[in-house]
Order: C-alpha cells, then sequence, then structure tokens
C-alpha cells in the first residue's frame, strides 16, 4: 500500500461504491481465471465496455442485481414482521451478505470468493482449520491467525461500508471488536433501508425506481403535467401512469395523457433484442450504448413509430414528449378511464366484423404507409374506443425489411385471424389470405400450408438481406419515405 501515513488510510479519499464496471471486470477476471485461459492483460477488457461479451455481462450482472433486489423485497414481504424469519439468501445471485447468526469461526462463502484485484491478503489457515505439524500446529482458533483473519472479513462487508485498508497490514481484529463491527453494519444496513422506506410512500409511484420517480415530478414542477394519478397498467415491460397535462411552450397537451416508463429492468431485455439488433436503424448505435441507455431507445422507437402513424391517420396516441425512458402520450379512454382492450370489449356481431375490416385496414396502412410491421399486434394491444380500433405499443414495431419482418408480420396476422375467429367473424381471413392481403405479396397457399408458407416467407428474407448486403438497399416493395427526424441530445446522467 501506498498511503501509510495512517494507520486508517484516511488521507486516501473514500473509495467509491463498487461500480458496475469494476464488478464486471473482477467478475470476468475471476472466470477467465478459472478457465485458465492464455488471455492478454485483463486491463484491457476492463476498459472496453464495446466489446460484446462485456455488454453481454454488463446485462447479466445488471439482471441479477434486479433479482436480488426483487429477492430482497419478496423476502421482506413474506417474512414480514414475524419473529422467525425464513432467508432467501441461498437464491440470489450477486453480492450475498451474512446472515448475523453465522457462526464466526467457520469458514463460508468469503473466504471461497477469490479476488484478484486484491492485494494479497495475510496468510489465513487453510479451510482443514490448522498448520504445520507436531508441537508447531496452529489451528483456526488461535488469535492471531483468527485476527488476521477476521481482518480479512472485514472486506465483505457491504460496499459502502469503508473498512480502509487494513487488509493491507498484517492487523489482527479480535473475535469481539469484529463482532460488534460487523453488528454495527447491519444495524447501519437496516436503519438506511428503514429510511429509505419512508420516503417512498405513495404507493402508485412504487412500481418505478427513484430516478424515475424524478424525472416524473420534474415534469410536473415543469408544468408539463399537472397532476400525476396513478397507475393504468404494470406490465413487463413498462408501467403505464394516467396524468393531467399542464402546459408546453410549442405545442398544447391534452387534458389527459399517460406516461409510458420503459422498466430499466434487464428481464425482458433478453428477448427483445432481436428485434432491436437488427433494426438498421438502430444497428449502429445499439453496440455502443450502455443499458440504461439501450432501455431509453425504446422509448425512442415508439415515439418514432407512432409519428409516422399519425401521420398515416391510424388511430393511436399522440406523442406529447419524450424524456429519457418516459414517453408522454395522449390518453385513449375518457375521464380517468381507459379505453378497454379489444380482448375484454363486449361487442355485437356487426361491432365485431366490423373492428376486423378496420384492423385489416390499419395493418395495411401500417405496412404499405408507414412502412413497419406491428410486431406485437394482439387483442391486447388494440383498444376499442368510439365505436373504433386504436392501436398502442409500438416500440418494439419494425420495418418490413428487418431480417425476421416478415415473420413478425405472419405471427402478427395469426393473433389478429385467430381473435376474430374465435369471436364468431365469418368474414375473418385466414392467417395466410391476411398476411398476402396486408404485405402485397403473393405467397402461394399449398397443402402443407404453414411450413411451405413459412419457408417462403423465410426465403424472402433472406433474398433481401443479401440484397442489403451486395447494394446496401431495401428491396421491398415498399415505399419507404425514410429518416425519422434526429432526436435532440439528450443530457446524460
Ligand atoms: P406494454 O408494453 O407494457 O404492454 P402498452 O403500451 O401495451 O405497454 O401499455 C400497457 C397498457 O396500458 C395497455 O394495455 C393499455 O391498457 C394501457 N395504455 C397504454 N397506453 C395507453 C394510452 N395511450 N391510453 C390509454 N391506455 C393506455
Ligand atoms: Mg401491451
Amino acid at each position: 500500500p501506498d498511503n501509510l501515513q495512517s494507520p486508517w488510510g484516511s488521507a486516501a479519499p473514500a473509495a467509491p461504491a463498487c461500480s458496475l464496471a469494476d464488478v464486471m471486470s473482477e467478475q470476468l477476471a475471476t472466470q477467465l481465471d478459472e478457465e485458465n485461459n492464455a488471455f492478454p492483460a485483463l486491463t484491457e477488457y476492463a476498459s472496453e465496455t464495446t466489446s460484446d461479451l462485456m455488454l453481454a455481462k454488463m446485462l447479466q450482472m445488471q439482471f441479477d442485481r434486479e433479482f436480488d433486489d426483487q429477492l430482497r423485497r419478496e423476502e421482506k414481504k413474506f417474512n414480514g414482521e414475524s419473529k422467525v424469519s425464513i432467508s432467501f439468501e441461498n437464491y440470489r445471485m450477486v453480492h450475498p451478505y451474512e446472515d448475523s447468526d453465522s457462526s464466526e469461526d467457520e469458514v463460508d462463502w468469503q473466504d471461497t470468493r477469490h479476488d484478484p484485484y486484491k492485494a494479497d491478503k495475510p496468510q489465513t489457515t487453510p479451510r482443514r482449520g490448522f498448520t504445520g505439524k507436531g508441537k508447531n500446529i496452529t489451528t483456526k482458533h488461535d488469535a492471531e491467525t483468527c485476527g488476521r483473519k477476521n481482518t480479512a472479513r472485514m472486506d465483505n462487508f457491504a460496499p459502502e461500508v469503508h473498512v480502509g485498508d487494513g487488509l493491507g497490514m498484517d492487523l489482527k481484529l479480535s473475535n469481539q471488536v469484529f463482532n460488534s463491527l460487523k453488528q454495527h453494519c447491519y444495524s447501519e444496513q437496516r436503519r438506511s433501508a428503514r429510511l429509505h422506506e419512508k420516503k417512498e410512500h405513495s404507493t402508485a409511484e412504487q412500481a418505478v425506481d427513484p430516478r424515475t420517480r424524478l424525472l416524473m415530478y420534474k415534469m410536473v414542477n415543469a408544468g408539463v403535467l399537472e397532476n400525476i394519478n396513478g397507475c393504468i397498467s404494470t406490465g413487463k415491460e413498462s408501467v403505464v401512469f394516467h396524468a393531467d397535462g399542464g402546459s408546453l411552450e410549442e405545442q398544447p397537451v391534452p387534458d389527459e395523457v399517460v406516461l409510458k416508463v420503459f422498466k430499466t429492468t434487464l428481464n425482458e431485455f433478453k428477448n427483445r433484442d432481436r428485434y432491436i439488433k437488427d433494426d438498421y436503424r438502430f444497428k449502429e448505435r445499439f453496440s455502443k450504448l450502455n443499458p440504461r441507455k439501450v432501455i431509453r431507445l425504446w422509448a425512442e422507437k415508439e415515439m418514432h413509430n407512432l409519428a409516422r402513424m399519425k401521420k398515416a391517420e391510424i388511430p393511436c396516441p399522440e406523442v406529447v414528449l419524450l424524456k429519457k425512458h418516459i414517453l408522454v402520450m395522449s390518453f385513449i379512454g375518457k375521464d380517468h378511464v381507459p379505453a378497454p382492450k379489444l380482448k375484454d370489449v363486449v361487442l355485437n356481431s356487426e361491432d365485431m366484423k366490423n373492428a376486423f375490416y378496420q384492423v385489416l385496414h390499419l395493418m395495411q396502412l401500417m405496412y404499405q404507409e408507414c412502412n413497419l410491421v406491428h410486431a406485437d399486434l394482439s387483442e391486447y394491444n388494440m383498444l376499442w374506443h368510439e365505436g373504433k380500433v386504436w392501436l398502442i405499443d409500438v416500440s418494439q414495431s419494425i420495418e418490413p425489411t428487418h431480417p425476421h419482418g416478415l415473420e413478425f408480420l405472419f405471427r402478427d396476422c395469426r393473433n389478429v385471424s385467430t381473435f376474430f375467429q374465435k369471436r364468431g367473424v365469418s368474414e375473418a381471413m385466414s392467417v395466410y389470405e391476411l398476411f398476402n392481403a396486408v404485405s402485397g405479396l403473393n405467397i402461394p397457399v399449398g397443402a402443407e400450408e404453414e411450413a411451405e408458407f413459412m419457408a417462403e416467407i423465410v426465403a424472402l428474407e433472406k433474398r433481401n438481406e443479401d440484397h442489403v448486403q451486395k447494394r446496401g438497399k431495401k428491396t421491398f416493395p415498399v415505399t419507404c419515405e425514410d429518416g425519422d427526424p434526429p432526436l435532440k441530445p439528450d443530457a446524460d446522467d
């Protein structure tokens, strides 16, 4: 250690609570080490966040942490005020913390976690609990060894706890001192958790993280919103709030709006990257972004897609404002009551038939005018409002030239066709007819129906991909008016 002026190294600035990148490089290092790979110097990896492996690992780590947080909340809820509590410790993915009753003398996870970045720790007793032979035997209960071990274990206190530079020296902590330090750590952690709880009393906003909440309050402060009323929906990928519109300088704000908050959780991200990864509009940027910014892309995509749809006069929410991962748009519904989803609304057969033809027309408009495939179209993402079908939830919508664009379109068609057939609309087309009617393609429907049809779709996609590779151009018979307006650069946080 460089700083020996004071035994606690107080002259040096306190280490920041360990950053994601640190944890990542640490994890990566451990793994590489385990695999015994002769990789180049680890520092190269540590600084390189553009590497796919790194990105993947970062996502995984964030996912693990969110998983753990969720687990902690569930654990707390499960145990409640009960004196006997069940620990979920074993299910945690990262940063396990000790139970206060764990035995002082036992070697536990702490000693098995290998950390290649730490200065060599003072020698502690090996697992079998003694070293040496005959008269010179040292057991794990030996005061000196024990003291060193305690010092080493201090390193595993919560990251917020700054334990100083004790590790670098041959510092020995008695069991008594160590235990009271440990106890202090736990009570501090609990205290800060309690404080935190009190701050978060409002129920509606519980669904989002403090950062997001702050952004939401800022919108109220700025007068864009009058008031945030409550949560309409909490999905896997987003939370939707109802709010009263305020005013914006350049444009009027509707009386009723929704805030769609894209979840910064990466739970669903893994399934979704297929949509965005191959979307040429985002390809360049995708590889360079940190996870939080990737989430913002969803909001950005939804905004652009809604704008295209509005232009084609498709009934859909109107974008009011995009702020990071929060999209403010007009509310479909009235007096705080959101329009029902198509799956929930009871319609007479005339209206149902009507709805089908509307959806067919909307799909055609979307494909031909907006150059978009919804890619998550179903009775869940269509609302019935003022006698019309409204389309929502278009963050994942992609252009037909997307490498899997036609497959997504086929899936949309299947959902639509199945839904209306189940609701007894005899006019509802089969999935194949619908697909051809929407895309303007003329894929023949043979005896082997689905398999052949699908093969044809995939072949088309492939041909298009090859074309793009060769010419750098899209080739589908769709009029593509390119160039969504670029987003104003957003201040980074
Ligand atoms: P998710 O990706 O979570 O499914 P959606 O955009 O589908 O997000 O929104 C979830 C739900 O919130 C919808 O099913 C709908 O009930 C409601 N909702 C979303 N946007 C609006 C809107 N503009 N007006 C009224 N309700 C909306
Ligand atoms: Mg939805």
